[in-house]
This record gives C-alpha cells, structure tokens and sequence, in this order.
C-alpha cells in the first residue's frame, strides 16, 4: 500500500469501520497544499477493498491535477464507500460517513460521484460542513457539459482536419446521460448534427424527441464516421486495439478516465486524431460546486468554466510544438502548478 501510495505521491489515507451501520469506507487524500482536498464519494460494490482503496487513490490524485488545471485553489481527495452486500439503512450509513469527514477537519470535502445521490450529501450534512452537492446547491452537470463545450469549440480552433464552424459539425455522444443531454442540447442550439448511443432506450429517446438526434447502435458508435467524438458514459474505453477503427478527427466527453493505459495518448497522437484530455475538459462541475461553496457569481463560474476552452488550447499548442501525448502534456502542466512553477504552466 506504501509503494502505491508513493507512486501516486498521496498524501494520506483514512479507514473507517461502523460496525453499526456496516459502513466501510477510506477516504484518500493526495494533497492539500492549494487548498482542502475536495472530491466525490462513491459507493459501489467491490470484491475486494484492494480495488476499493486502487479507486480512492487513482481518483484523489486526478482530482489534484484536475483542480490545478481549472485554476481552483483545492488539493484532491476521494472518498469509496465499498456499499454492504446485505440490505442496510442508507440514511444510517450516510450519516455516519458524515461523522468521519467531519473527523478531518476540513482537510477533505465530500460531494456526489457514481452510485451517490443527492439526498446521500443532504444526510451527511445533517453531521458536517464539509459538503457539497446537497440539494441546496444544485445539480453540477450543465456547467461540466458546458466545459466540455467550450472544449469542442477550442478542437475547432486547433485542428485543420476539423470544419471552423459548429453549423454541421458531426458529433457522436457516447452516454446520454446528465452531462451528456446537456451537452447535446448546446450542440444542437449551435446547429451540429448529433449521433447518440446510450444503453438506456428512454435517455436514447429523449434526445431523437429534443435534438432530432440520428440514433447509432450502443457497440459502433465510438467507430461511427464523425468530426467529434465525445464520450459521455464510462471510463477505460479508448484502447490500443480500438485506435486504428476510430473514424474521428478529434475526442472531447465528459467521461473520466478514457484512455485505457498511458499508452493509448500517444496512440490517439500517432493516429492524428486530437484528444482532450478528459480531467481537464470535464473540471466544469468541479468549478461549480468550489466556486458556488465559496458563494461566487453565476456570471464568474461561467466565465471559468469558459477557460478551460483557452487552457486546452494552450495544451494543444505545446503538443504542437513537442510532438507529444497530450494527455502527458496535461500531466505535466498540472504538476507544474502543483509542485514547481505555477506561472510557466498556465501562461507558455
Ligand atoms: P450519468 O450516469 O447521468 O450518464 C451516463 C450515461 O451513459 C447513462 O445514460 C448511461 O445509460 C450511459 N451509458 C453507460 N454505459 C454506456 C455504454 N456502454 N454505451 C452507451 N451509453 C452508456 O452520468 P453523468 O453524470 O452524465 O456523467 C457521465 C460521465 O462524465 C461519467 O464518466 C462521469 O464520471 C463523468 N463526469 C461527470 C461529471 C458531472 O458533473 N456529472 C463531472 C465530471 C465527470
């Protein structure tokens, strides 16, 4: 666990049984030093706790980066509740993962992730501060999909392979889901023409009845022939074996963690096909829930989440200039705020 702790450089991480409740739970923090460390929470089943705390650490770190990336003055963290096999009292649980952030002191912030509602963070409220996404804050999807948005807009701008206008631009949306609706609804005010896979027949309905969206079958439509694809459903898709079948000029979704291995950028890059790197595009719910959480203007959280167009095309304009995977430049950019020179990172 040390080694795997070191490799990720996380900073500390915290169990909790609740005998109980059955709570299971680790909270993972990978660093403070720009702010408290503020992450969702998940709670899905796991085999084994080692994936269980391989989530939470993967996770935290991203968030770190992913803060740093959006100019926000927040560490990372990550909470895995790994959810009881047996039926259990939801509100009883959640409450009592309540008590244990509130034992951090602040270092960590909770809000939503996968299998984790709204109510969940309205429960853990009633035993700490140090949340968000309760139902008094609001649903931070649109601002996510307008982030990726903006980031479409910035792909348009940076690649030749690509028409310069939204009107008519193929985008393929992988999920329908929160962020990816969203993000439909302001591709097709633009006026391109959307092709849409979800599993779920009624969210793949809703965007034929709202957008005339053409409809593609859940297993081709990251091979369908488009200008954009943006993956909006799950992670781990993008892989080495799937990069050759790719008939799009550039990726941009919502979903985190898409490149299946660290190899798969370089791939993407060799390919000639632009890749925005997925922590970067998607910070626009994490912008939202911070800045909302310090009481900041809608005006000011639109404007930052408009941003992270023009950083990712500071990205791609260095990975013009070194020919590398630009999800390593993003890397390096986030460490360069986190540990070196913040400065050089945003502005070159
Ligand atoms: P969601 O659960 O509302 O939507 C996901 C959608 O993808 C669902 O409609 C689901 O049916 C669909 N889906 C799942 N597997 C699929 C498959 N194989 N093919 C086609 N469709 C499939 O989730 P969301 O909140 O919209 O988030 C989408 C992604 O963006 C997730 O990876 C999430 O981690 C990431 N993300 C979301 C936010 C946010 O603000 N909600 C912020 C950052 C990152």
């Amino acid at each position: 666990m040390f080694s795997r702790m070191k490799e990720a450089q996380i900073n500390d991480i915290h169990f909790r049984h609740d005998k109980p409740t059955g709570l299971k739970a680790m909270i993972a923090i990978h660093s403070t030093r720009r702010g408290p460390a503020l992450g969702g929470c998940r709670c899905i089943p796991y085999d084994h706790t080692e994936d269980a705390l391989a989530d939470a650490i993967d996770l935290a770190r991203g968030m770190s980066y992913k803060a740093a990336l959006a100019g926000l003055d927040l560490g990372g963290g990550k909470a895995v509740i790994m959810e009881p096999a047996e039926a259990y009292d939801r509100e009883a649980l959640f409450k009592a993962f309540g008590r244990f952030v509130e034992e951090l002191g602040g270092r960590y912030i909770t809000a939503m992730d996968s299998g984790t509602m709204l109510q969940d963070m309205d429960w853990i409220s009633t035993e700490t501060r140090h949340v968000t996404c309760t139902s008094h804050s609001g649903d931070p999807s649109p601002y996510t999909a307008r982030g990726v948005f903006a980031a479409i807009k910035a792909c348009l701008q940076a690649s030749d392979a690509l028409p310069d206008t939204l009107q008519g631009l193929r985008v393929a949306v992988q999920g329908a889901g929160n962020v990816g609706f969203e993000l439909c609804r302001l591709l097709h005010e633009a006026g391109a023409q959307l092709q849409v896979a979800d599993i779920d027949e009624e969210r793949r309905q809703c965007c034929i009845d709202a957008f005339g969206a053409n409809t593609v079958p859940v297993d081709q439509i990251l091979t369908t022939e488009c200008d954009i694809l943006s993956p909006c459903g799950l992670g781990h898709i993008l892989t080495e074996e799937l990069i050759p079948k790719l008939r799009c000029s550039a990726i941009a979704g919502s979903a985190n963690n898409q490149l299946a291995g660290p190899e798969v950028g370089l791939a993407l890059y060799r390919q000639g096909i632009l890749y925005a790197p997925d922590y970067l595009i998607n910070a626009g719910g994490l912008i939202f829930v911070a800045m909302s959480h310090e009481g900041q203007s809608e005006a000011d959280i639109y404007h930052r989440v408009d941003e992270l167009g023009d950083t990712l095309l500071k990205l791609f304009h260095r990975q013009e200039q070194s020919g590398e995977a630009s999800s390593l430049i993003a890397d390096r950019m986030a460490e360069q705020i986190l540990y070196g020179n913040n400065d050089e990172a945003v502005a070159s």
